[in-house]
């Protein structure tokens, strides 16, 4: 069969990606894996495989669970490799997304061979495997000159107790320097006596480490003949590895991510879901866990009537005043949608309340003129009177709902001022139930609010009533003092207000506060 023919049958049959997804952190996951998910009709995903992986996915993306989720049908290996070529079948790019790598314990052989079988076309996208994943997060090298040479990674699924193992538990106890056990959490104890059995002293270092990479990781440390009862005691279960063997000590020095500035913090960000990724990602990155609770949705205005007309006539302006990315968005939106572009702002001047929006303008090549050393609106009137703009016509385009303060002291000092609505801002419909269920279930250490608006719509989503006992204990973040005077007024502390009114400065002021505090660690050993 010619190439070219062979291809357009594959074409017309699809294709199964097997990807692994990585072990939790979802940084893990390969640029080849995130090509396919972009690229997918279909997405068949355990439940080992971080949930916000399949934010990469298309938005029209059929999105199949098969993982074992409480309560939830459970998908047998046979039903898994028929939905795999029933899929591939109706011609579609199908990834099969697997926790870790999926050759390694993940029965990606298995799904391999069904596709062969069926002669469905397939690539396999290797991941990072927990085996080695996790020990790296708990700062265990699973080889080191001085230490070991070689590495096993076995399945602990296998009861050494009843008979019919394959493991040859003779050879790894004394033949191999480092062993990583998978599934182990039920067999630890048989585990740990076959390796004793067949030679292996009792004192050696052995390490669990549960949800490795996650901002869950635990970690527990003991002598390999301790290391069941300590399991137990603390109360680890899976997912976890057992890795036993004499590197396993140099995590004494090298546990790195357990110690980073917010480990295991759980965080919730109240931003829309377009702009809580830039805070969530900054908290993932230094070990929290980030919670969206988008607690403002932004939506088009009801009218565009006197955006458009600003933007008509836009060259009548002298400054242009952007107080959020939102405005910066809608308004280029409708410069666009009238026909019109950047170059028709030559000769007007653009204002940016702080960096962020800055930000959001300079990303497409246009540059800022001014934005204030305080990033509030008194600081912008502060810096625009400095600058001078008695007579000058300024356009402030912006959410509906916004103080008054920046047009009024404007007009104050002698500016001609349109305020023109831009979009509206929106309570997102998460029923209070979801937010207390959060609160009270899962440990909340923090909640960030990043305007006045996250607050007021915070308090109107959960009602006045039930705010002090939902909040307590959780420190409260606030990006400025002008958020934080919004959340005193309803009565809630401000445990953190950011010296610096930006994202940065917001993270900073959280590593600040849990720095010192790190009584509660939830790292065990
Ligand atoms: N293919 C996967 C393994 C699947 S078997 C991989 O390469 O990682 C499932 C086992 O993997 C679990 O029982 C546990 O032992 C291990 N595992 C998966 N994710 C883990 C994590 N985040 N932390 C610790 N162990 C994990």
């Amino acid at each position: 069969m010619s190439y070219a023919r062979e291809q357009s049958m594959e074409r017309a049959k699809g294709k199964v990606y097997l990807v692994g997804a990585g072990p939790g952190d979802p940084g893990l996951l390969t640029l080849k894996g995130k090509e396919v998910l972009e690229r997918a009709q279909v997405v068949i995903y355990d439940y080992l495989a971080s949930d916000s992986l399949l934010g990469f996915c298309r938005g029209d993306a059929e999105l199949i669970c098969v993982g074992k989720r409480p309560g939830g049908h459970t998908f047998s290996q046979k039903e898994i490799n028929g939905l795999l070529v029933d899929r591939a079948r109706q011609g579609a790019v199908v990834a099969r997304l697997k926790g870790g790598d999926p050759f390694v314990f993940g029965r990606g052989g298995e799904e391999a061979e069904a596709l062969r079988e069926a002669s469905i076309p397939f690539e396999v996208v290797p991941g990072v495997t927990s085996a080695i994943a996790a020990p790296a997060y708990a700062g265990i090298p699973l080889t080191h000159r001085n230490h070991a040479s070689s590495v096993g990674i076995v399945t602990g699924h296998e009861d050494p107790a009843k008979g019919g193992s394959w493991i040859r538990w003779e050879h790894l106890a004394r033949g191999v320097d480092t062993l990583v056990f998978l599934m182990g959490m039920r067999n630890i104890q048989g585990i740990v006596g076959a390796l004793t059995a067949h030679g292996m002293d009792g004192e050696m270092p052995a390490a669990v480490i549960e949800w490795g990479t996650t901002p869950r990781q635990r970690t527990v440390k003991a002598p390999l003949r301790e290391i069941a009862g300590v399991v137990s005691r603390e109360g680890l279960t899976a997912p976890a590895v057992l890795v036993v063997g004499k590197v396993v000590g140099l995590r004494d020095r090298l546990a790195w991510y357990e110690a980073s500035p917010l480990f295991g913090r759980r965080i919730v960000v109240t931003r829309t879901r377009r702009q809580a990724s830039e805070l969530a990602d900054r908290l993932r990155s230094l070990g929290a866990e980030p919670v969206e609770l988008p607690t403002i949705a932004v939506r088009e205005p009801d009218s565009w009537e006197a955006l458009d007309r600003a933007v008509d006539e836009i060259e009548r302006y002298e400054w242009i005043i952007f107080t959020s990315s939102n405005a910066v968005r809608f308004f280029l939106d409708r410069l666009r949608a009238r026909g019109r572009d950047v170059r028709d702002l030559k000769g007007v001047r653009l204002g940016a309340i702080g960096p962020g929006t800055a930000r959001s303008l300079e990303s497409l090549s246009i540059r800022v003129d001014l934005t204030p050393d305080r990033y509030t609106a008194e600081g912008l009137v502060d810096v625009l009177a400095d600058v001078g703009v008695m007579g000058k016509r300024i356009l402030l385009p912006r959410a509906k709902e916004a103080r008054e303060v920046l047009p009024e002291r404007l007009r104050e000092l002698g500016a001609g001022v349109d305020v023109v609505v831009a979009y509206e801002t929106v309570i997102p419909d998460a029923g209070p139930e979801g937010v207390k269920a959060l609160f009270s279930e899962g440990r909340v250490d923090a909640i960030t609010f990043t305007s006045s608006s996250t607050v007021r719509n915070f308090v109107e989503i959960v009602g006045k009533a039930g705010l002090h006992g939902l909040l307590k204990g959780v420190a409260v973040a606030c990006i400025g003092p002008i958020t934080a005077r919004t959340a005193e007024g309803f009565g809630i502390h401000a445990d953190i207000v950011a010296r610096e009114y930006t994202i940065d400065g917001l993270v900073q002021a959280l590593m600040d506060h849990f720095m010192g505090r790190r009584e509660t660690d939830p790292v065990v050993s």
